[in-house]
């Protein structure tokens, strides 16, 4: 079975003083065991959190990372230097990094393959926009994403895939759980053709896009939604209930 996996993508949020309320919070709650949780707050707050953190089954990521170790790339940030911090996870891929900064689907498969390679964990976002589900091509948008991956990645262990509609992020407007299972369905289908029905079977596939404390528990039937990842109701105490969602 897959275990259940629960992110928390603070994106461009938060001071040092937030950023550790939010993680204790999490240290006093009683997280269920059984719940994986990565929370990936802004870069130069990193360490804060991992110092903090006190939960075994709390984890810490970057929310975006280069494709190379070190050197003249100003502003970056290497998936070593993530480590160093003690994160083990970064997100690639998020749609406001695919829309708002360029990036192509090659370079965040670039990206993904070398945080891998150092070491790192992945959560690989994928997602069409609204013209595109309008348009009836949201499989074949995220088939796209995903095969820019699959072409230079073949282990899938460390990877764990968001579906995040890019008209559900940040709207209020989630997703239905039956809309959102049906993409997971044909994402899964899709990924066994790609990476083969065994590493299909297990990757994790989370739903993001307006999840909060009260609609986390509608998705809970749903046989191919693996956890969530969650922005907005991630900087507040409902992120709790979320991670409680499948209980
Ligand atoms: P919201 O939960 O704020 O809609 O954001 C989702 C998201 O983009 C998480 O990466």
């Amino acid at each position: 079975a897959r275990q259940f996996f629960v992110g928390g993508n603070f994106k461009m949020n938060g001071t040092k003083e937030s950023v550790a309320q939010i993680i204790d919070n999490l240290n006093k709650a009683e997280l269920p065991s059984a719940v994986q949780v990565v929370v990936a707050p802004p870069a130069p707050y990193i360490s804060v959190a991992v110092a903090e953190n006190k939960q075994k089954t709390v984890e810490v990521s970057a929310q975006n990372v280069f494709d190379k170790a070190s050197g003249a790339y100003t502003g970056e940030i290497s998936p070593n230097q993530v480590l160093d911090l003690g994160a083990k996870w970064t997100l690639t891929g998020h749609s406001e990094r695919r829309t708002i900064i360029k990036e192509s689907d090659e370079f965040i498969a670039e990206k993904t393959k070398f945080a891998l390679e150092q070491g790192l964990s992945v959560i690989l976002c994928i997602g069409e926009t609204l013209e595109e589900r309008k348009s009836g091509v949201t499989l074949d948008v995220t088939a796209r994403q995903l095969d820019a991956v699959s072409k230079i990645v073949s282990d899938w262990t460390n990877i764990v895939v968001a579906y995040e509609p890019v008209w559900a992020i940040g709207t209020g407007l989630a997703a239905t759980p039956e809309d959102a299972q049906e993409t997971h369905k044909g994402i899964r289908a899709h990924l066994a053709k790609t990476i083969g029905e065994k590493q299909a079977a297990e990757v994790r596939i989370l739903y993001g896009g307006s999840v909060n404390g009260k609609n986390a528990v509608e998705f809970k039937d749903k046989a191919d939604v693996d956890g969530f990842l969650v922005g907005g109701a991630s900087l507040k105490p409902e992120f709790v209930d979320i991670i409680k969602s499948r209980l």
